[in-house]
């Protein structure tokens, strides 16, 4: 494996810097920002590239524009806040990649500050496309990765540029949530309990794989369940499912037997035929989901059995919604587990939860204080 290197392991005086951040900011209707946390804890990593000399070319996407250019998904409201919050002019480039990006990159002085506009106006990005990645990757010498949200993900500017670029390192952000998580989880009282959703089996293949060595119950829910019951033999219908994933599913559904941990899938599920949730029903998965009806949420069943598991940890780490949370119908399971791991945490119970949506989900019911550490990545 290759060996980790920190930011502060790379010359970066006089090279193009092209660094992932997590931009992803909320923005209301007049391309305001609403909550600032992911610019500010992302200025250490941009303020010591400046300061060392590199030519600073700053990366992120925000929101799911699904390739089109959306004007109210534009990082230009961003590039203004970072100006102020930095004290110092930030450029902004109207396209991430192209002959215009890199005719700015090219005139960029030593220390200046670059950002790039939103990265999913591409579709190729999310597909983790060889030929984008291979764009962007033209645009730096080196690469530094401070994307802790994204992190986890497939995406041409995460895992795809890396692949076409001599050197890559780590920046401060993750650095020091890495630090603290290793800590945490080498340090953790048992019963140690995670739960993990939200849409992707791939992209957590490596966090899955690694919980394993330490949880004594693992929990999976939200739509990268569906795999895991398909896994089963459940009959899932139109849901969600990573065929790529099914061996995956299958080797971690028997390792969890050989290794006595105690790993819960959803019994019962809130089911729909279309997203508007219109029509919604109850079942349990024995019953097979109908076949144009997708598993949406947790049902009310599984709530209580994964909130059980959790009043009998010790320690609980929580990544990724157990349904479409975005959508009132379906959020009844997501926001259980927040109140649940914010009621555990006022008992004693150490509890970690990461990524964007469980802690979007933990802000929406204001539990943030209630939550032992709440980290803004993935
Ligand atoms: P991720 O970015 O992989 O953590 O996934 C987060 C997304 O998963 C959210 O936008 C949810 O709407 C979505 N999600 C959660 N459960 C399901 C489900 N059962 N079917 C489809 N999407 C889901």
């Amino acid at each position: 494996m290759k060996e980790i290197k920190f930011i502060e392991d790379v010359v970066l005086e006089g090279r193009r810097v092209l660094t992932r951040l997590d931009l992803n900011v909320p923005l209301d209707n007049n391309a305001q920002i609403t909550d600032d946390s992911r610019i500010k804890s992302s200025l250490k990593t941009i303020r010591y590239i400046a300061d060392k000399g590199g030519k600073a070319i700053l990366m992120s996407h925000l929101g799911r524009p699904n390739g089109e250019r959306l004007e109210n998904m534009s990082l230009k409201p961003v590039s203004e806040a970072l100006s102020v919050n930095l004290g110092k002019n930030v450029i902004f480039a109207q396209d991430c990649v192209g002959n215009k990006v890199e005719k700015i990159i090219y005139e960029l002085q030593n220390g200046e500050i670059l950002l790039l506009e939103n990265l999913r106006f591409h579709k190729a990005e999310t597909k983790n496309d060889i030929s984008f990645s291979k764009k962007l990757a033209k645009l730096g010498d080196i690469y530094i990765n401070d994307a802790f949200g994204t992190a986890h993900r497939s995406h041409s500017s995460t895992t795809g540029v890396p692949k076409f670029i001599s050197e890559s390192a780590i920046g401060f952000l993750i650095k020091k949530e890495l630090k603290f998580l290793g800590e945490i989880v080498s340090n953790a009282e048992n019963p140690f309990l995670a739960i993990i959703g939200g849409a992707k089996v791939a992209d957590k293949i490596k966090v899955i794989d690694k919980l394993f060595d330490k949880v004594q119950t693992l929990i999976i829910g939200g739509g990268m369940s569906c795999t895991f019951l398909k896994a089963q033999g459940f009959d899932i219908g139109n849901s969600m499912l990573e065929k790529d994933s099914l061996n995956f599913a299958r080797e971690m559904i028997q390792k969890s037997k050989e290794k006595k941990i105690d790993l819960l899938l959803p019994n019962d599920a809130i089911i729909a035929s279309s997203l508007d949730g219109n029509s919604t029903r109850t079942i349990k998965l024995t019953e097979g989901v109908p076949k144009e009806w997708m598993i949406l949420d947790i049902g009310p069943l599984t709530s209580e059995i994964f909130c059980n598991a959790i009043s009998h940890s010790k320690t609980a780490l929580w990544n990724g919604p157990m349904g479409v949370f975005e959508i009132e119908k379906f959020s009844n399971g997501t926001f259980a587990i927040a109140k649940s791991l914010a009621k555990e945490t006022e008992k004693g119970t150490l509890t970690i939860v990461g990524g964007g949506d469980s802690v979007s989900a933990i802000k929406k019911l204001g539990l943030s204080g209630k939550i032992s550490h709440v980290s803004t990545g993935g």
